[in-house]
């Protein structure tokens, strides 16, 4: 059977007053990423893996931030149109694995929605997605919380 990996990375800048959703999960605090779309990192970088890996187009060439279509685009939709263009060119999803290096919000509690949440996003069980969060070590803009790094990898099936 043939198999593919495929690598997403993402960086989003945290801002007062922006809502906090990442992984398709709103989490209260108080900055949160800013963006054209509704800046949800995690979900950018998991379709940059998932295109990486079947071939197809990044995140930011399918949905440019120039389009007025995308402003405040909710994320989620973005990958469910994702995941329907990565089953078209016949793949299945294998796994996914997500790291989030954040001072804050913490993504320990969040761990477990995030999976279910972006597992019913790809329509694979919540076991096959794993997300972590990792901090800075005091180190650079981002360890002062001024934003949000992701990185994501995925390997995908070729169907039939
Ligand atoms: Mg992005």
């Amino acid at each position: 059977m043939n198999e593919r990996v495929g690598l997403g990375f993402d960086v989003h800048r945290l801002e007062e007053g922006r809502p906090c959703i990442l992984g398709g999960v709103t989490i209260d605090h108080p900055t949160g990423p800013a963006g054209h779309s509704d800046g949800d990192a995690v979900l950018h970088a998991i379709i940059d893996a998932l295109t990486g890996a079947a071939g197809l187009d990044d995140v930011g060439t399918m949905f440019p931030d120039t389009d007025e279509t995308w402003k405040g685009a909710d994320s989620a939709r973005l990958l469910e149109a994702v995941v329907e263009r990565v089953g078209d060119a016949g793949f299945q999803i294998g796994n996914v694995d997500v790291v989030i290096a954040t001072e804050g919000p913490r993504i320990a509690p969040m761990r477990a929605s995030m999976r279910e949440r972006i597992g019913a996003l790809l329509r694979v069980d919540a076991g096959a997605i794993n997300v972590k969060g990792k901090t800075l070590e005091g180190l650079g803009a981002l360890a002062e919380g001024r934003g949000v790094a992701v990185q994501a990898i995925c390997l995908l099936r070729e169907s039939g």
